[in-house]
C-alpha cells in the first residue's frame, strides 16, 4: 500500500491537518503516531480531538497509557512508552474494537498487540518548527482516508 507524504510548517498547521483527519474518523478507527520525542504525537492528537468535537483539553497520558475523552465519538488516548513488557495486555482489544477512536503513541512498543487494519503517522523533525508526515495505512479503510485527507489538504 502506498504511503502519504505531509509537510507541516508549525503546531497550527499539525492541528489543522489532525483536525481534518479527526472530522474523517469512525467508530473503531486506529491510528499510530510514531516519532522521536517532540514531534508532535501529542500535538497531532489534540488537533484530533478538534475534530471529534472533543471540549477537554487533550494532554499527555505518559502516567496513565490511556485516557478516554467524550467527543462526537469517544478518544482513546494511549501513550504506550511505559508499557513495560511489550506482550502483557492491558486489554488494549476492547479499545481497538470498541465504540470510539484510538490514537497510540509509540504503538511500535506493542506491535504484537495492534489490528491488522490501522493508519500509521511517523512524525519527523525537518527543523525547529518544520516535520514531515508520512501516513502509511493498512487496510482499504485507511487508504481511502489518507486519499480524502490529502485531496483536501492540495484543495484547501
Ligand atoms: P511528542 O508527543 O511527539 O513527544 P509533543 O506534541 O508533545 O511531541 O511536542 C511537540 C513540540 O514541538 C511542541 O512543543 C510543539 O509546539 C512543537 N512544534 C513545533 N513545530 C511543530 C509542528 N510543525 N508540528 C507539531 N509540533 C510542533
Ligand atoms: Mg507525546
Amino acid at each position: 500500500m502506498q504511503n502519504y507524504e505531509l509537510r507541516s510548517n508549525g503546531p497550527e498547521e499539525t492541528y489543522a491537518i489532525a483536525k481534518r483527519l479527526g472530522t474523517l474518523l469512525n467508530e473503531g478507527d486506529v491510528i499510530l503516531l510514531e516519532g522521536d520525542l517532540g514531534a508532535g504525537k501529542t500535538t497531532f492528537t489534540k488537533g484530533l480531538a478538534l475534530g471529534l468535537d472533543i471540549k477537554k483539553t487533550v494532554n499527555s497520558p505518559t502516567f496513565t497509557i490511556i485516557k478516554e475523552y467524550a467527543g462526537r465519538i469517544p478518544l482513546y488516548h494511549m501513550d504506550v512508552y511505559r508499557v513495560q513488557d511489550s506482550a502483557e495486555d492491558l486489554g488494549f482489544d476492547e479499545y481497538f474494537y470498541g465504540d470510539g477512536v484510538t490514537v497510540i503513541e509509540w504503538a511500535h512498543l506493542i506491535e504484537d498487540q495492534l489490528p491488522d487494519e490501522k493508519l500509521a503517522i511517523y512524525l519527523y523533525h525537518q527543523g525547529d518548527d518544520e516535520r514531515k508526515l508520512i501516513l502509511k495505512p493498512s487496510g482499504t479503510r485507511y487508504e481511502a482516508l489518507c486519499k480524502e485527507l490529502l485531496n483536501e489538504h492540495i484543495s484547501d
